[in-house]
This record gives C-alpha cells, sequence and structure tokens, in this order.
C-alpha cells in the first residue's frame, strides 16, 4: 500500500504546492463532441456512485464544494472537467453502478467513458475509487477491463478507510492487490484515503505530481 512514507520530503511537497492554489470548475461533457481541448495532463477519477469521488476531489483541492457531494447516486452523467494554477486538470468521470439506473443510461454511460478513455493523449492516469468497506464488486471489474482494454494506466485509491479497522483495511487491500496483479495496465500498488480524516491525501497528491514528473 502507497502511503507518504513512500515519498520524499520534496515529493509531498510538490504535492502539496501543485494542489495548493485555487481550483475551479472548466466545463462539463455529456458527449465526445462536446470535451475539451486538452490543456494539460488529465487525471480522472472513476469509482461506483457513493463511493466518496466528489469528497475525495473536493479533499484533494482543498475547496469543500468544488466537485458535489450529492444524495442522488447516478445523477451527474457528463465528464466534469477542474483546473487549477498548473497544467493538471482533474477529470470527474460519472459514477457508475447505480442499481436503479435504467439500462439506456448505463448504455449511454458505457459508450461516453469508452469515447473518452479511448485516444485522449492527456489522459495520465485514472484513479479507480473502491470503498475500503466493500472492496472490489462486479461493476469495478468492468471499468477494470474497460481500461485495460483501452490501455490506460490506472490506480486503485480506497476511500473512507476511517470507516474501517486496520484489519479490515489490510484484508481489503490484500484482495484488491491480488485481483490487480493479474492486470498489466493497473498500477501495482493502492492508495488508502480518507476524504473526512485526510489520511492518505498527501501520498495521492505527490503521486500525481510524481505523474506529472515523469510525463514532463
Ligand atoms: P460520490 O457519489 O462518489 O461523489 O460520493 P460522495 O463524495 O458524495 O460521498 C458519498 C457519501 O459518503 C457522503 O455521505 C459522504 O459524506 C460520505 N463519504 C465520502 N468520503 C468519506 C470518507 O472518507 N469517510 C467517511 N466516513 N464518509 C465519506
Amino acid at each position: 500500500m502507497s502511503s507518504e512514507s513512500d515519498f520524499s520530503k520534496a515529493e509531498i511537497g510538490n504535492g502539496h504546492r501543485l494542489f495548493a492554489g485555487e481550483w475551479s470548475f472548466l466545463s462539463a461533457a455529456g458527449s465526445l463532441e462536446s470535451l475539451p481541448r486538452p490543456k494539460g495532463l488529465e487525471v480522472a477519477f472513476a469509482g461506483r456512485s457513493n463511493v466518496g469521488k466528489s469528497s475525495l476531489i473536493n479533499a484533494l483541492t482543498g475547496r469543500r464544494s468544488l466537485a458535489r457531494t450529492s444524495n442522488t447516486p447516478g445523477r451527474t452523467q457528463e465528464l466534469i472537467f477542474f483546473g487549477g494554477s498548473s497544467q493538471l486538470v482533474l477529470v470527474d468521470l460519472p459514477g457508475y453502478g447505480y442499481a436503479a439506473a435504467a439500462k439506456s443510461k448505463v448504455t449511454a454511460w458505457t459508450r461516453l467513458i469508452h469515447d473518452y478513455l479511448h485516444g485522449r493523449a492527456a489522459l495520465g492516469r485514472v484513479y479507480v475509487l473502491i470503498d475500503a468497506r466493500h472492496g472490489l464488486k462486479t461493476v469495478d471489474e468492468a471499468i477494470l477491463d474497460t481500461l485495460g482494454k483501452a490501455a490506460v494506466s490506472h490506480e486503485i485509491v480506497l476511500t473512507k478507510c476511517d470507516q474501517v479497522s486496520e484489519a479490515e483495511l489490510a484484508k481489503c487491500s490484500d484482495s484488491v492487490m491480488r485481483a490487480i496483479r493479474k492486470r498489466p495496465a493497473a498500477f501495482p500498488d493502492l492508495i488508502a484515503t480518507s476524504a473526512r480524516t485526510g489520511a492518505g491525501i498527501p501520498a495521492l497528491r505527490a503521486a500525481i505530481a510524481r505523474l506529472m514528473h515523469e510525463r514532463s
């Protein structure tokens, strides 16, 4: 499991600086045609509805309500782009796996994500969020399959780690690691976070800063 100790002090500082400035909404896209022209390195966040994706984006950017936390899972069927003072663009992918979503919505979601993931040169990595209480579900395996087929670099981020004991966290982490070892495009590590306590947020920022450094 990646933690702050896997990054040098300088990298933690780089991560901090990368996210320190003002972040704001850039645009939303509900179709391939409405995707914005790439303007830097994109890092996207995917996860089941209610996994804590909005909360994580808000924690990363230090904003209380940049990404909308919602009580109506499955509502937003758009990709949302956020920008700050650097060349980094955060992309909030629509939540998936909402049980009550109509089949047509699922198809539209799949097509939009598929279109975005294929051939988006600016996309550096997708973080796939997994609730530490629940572990990998079938719908998560489906997005991992899609990412693998598109050969998009991706890494698992566990969310809501404040809700599980250390033993449960270790168990969840082990089973996720076992599952992703079989996937060549998956980053062979994961980051455990809590938007509530801030645990893992400096490590995730540092990982993104490292990615930017590698890609520049
Ligand atoms: P999204 O649908 O994936 O964007 O999820 P949200 O960010 O809206 O979060 C869904 C619910 O989980 C909300 O009630 C949040 O308050 C809660 N939540 C999100 N992150 C955390 C966390 O790190 N710890 C705890 N305990 N709850 C969280």
